[in-house]
This record gives structure tokens, sequence and C-alpha cells, in this order.
């Protein structure tokens, strides 16, 4: 997969919790943010096996570490409505990386119940395609598979702002 699906599901989550009044300016770390969350389990850490769709696309793994740092910044960091709710985004942002991982049906599956299954998860829609080689060059495979991705992942954008519209999130940060 591309993290353009993993990065709209982000900005989709951001929508939904970030209180108003913020700033352009100000969006922009938070759409890092929640980008980066969106895109954790691939990140190539040290021994995380992103590349092995294992250890980092665990549900165990990622819902003990995604648990854990959770609870921690909801104990010690701001106690607001608003800071709570980018809290439990963040957190769906994050996993939400695995259920989309497993609409690739060129993969072979996303090892989801590791360690204590080796039986791998996958919930495949037959337009969506991992990518070959990362870009550039974007040729034409490539520009074909980050378009169905657009074509699939950005309702869920619309969808999040109409979410928005209807009804705001109020609150703040702090
Ligand atoms: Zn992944």
């Amino acid at each position: 997969m591309t993290t353009l699906g993993h990065s709209l599901m982000g900005l989709a989550a951001l929508t939904i919790c970030l209180p108003p009044g913020i700033t352009w300016r100000g969006l922009l770390p938070w759409a890092i943010l929640f980008i980066a969350l969106a895109s954790l389990p691939d990140w190539p850490l040290p021994q995380w096996g992103h590349q092995r769709l294992v250890v980092s696309h665990s549900l165990w793994t990622n819902l003990m570490l995604c648990t854990l740092l959770t609870a921690t910044l909801w104990r010690f960091g701001p106690k607001s409505g608003g800071s709570r709710r980018i809290l439990i985004c963040g957190a769906l942002s994050w996993l939400s990386h695995l259920l989309l991982d497993t609409l690739y049906g060129d993969l072979p599956g996303v090892a989801i119940y590791w360690p204590f299954s080796d039986r791998l998860a996958t919930l495949p829609l037959p337009w969506l395609k991992s990518l070959s080689h990362p870009p550039p060059p974007f040729d034409g495979a490539v520009i074909q598979i980050l378009v169905l991705e657009a074509i699939t992942f950005t309702p869920f954008l619309l969808a999040a702002l109409w979410v928005r519209r209807r009804w705001p999130p109020t609150g703040r940060i702090g």
C-alpha cells in the first residue's frame, strides 16, 4: 500500500476531532502528526520488521503500544475535552492502518494475530494494489495505483468534513 490511503484516513480522523479556531499554520503540525500516526506500523524502526508485516502489523503489538501511549497521555497530558478527543482520534488513526493494509489483494495478507497465530488477515478490494517500487519514477502503473487509492479513501475525508460541519467539535486543546 502507499502512504496516500493511510494519510487520507489520518486526516479524516483529525478533521473530526480538531477543535475549532485552528489556523492553517496551526493545522500543519497536527496534520503531520496524524499522518505519521496513521503510517506508524510502516515506520522503518529497528527490530520493528515493517517489511515482513508481522511484529509491526500485529494487532496485539499495536494495541498494546497504542493503549500504553494513550493511557499515559490521558493520565499525565492535558485534560480538556478537546485534547482527549484528539487522543482518541489519534489512536484510531494509528489502528486504522492495520485494516487498510488488509484491503490489498496482491499482498499475502497482514499478520494481525501474531504472535498468537500466523494466520494472515485479508479483506481484498480488487482495485487496490500495492506499489511494485516506491516512486519516483511515477510511471503509469504507479499513477493508476495512486488514483485508485485516492478515489477509494478521499470519500472518508469528505465524510469527516461533513461530520465536522454537521456536528462541530467543541472545546479546546490544553
Ligand atoms: Zn502497513
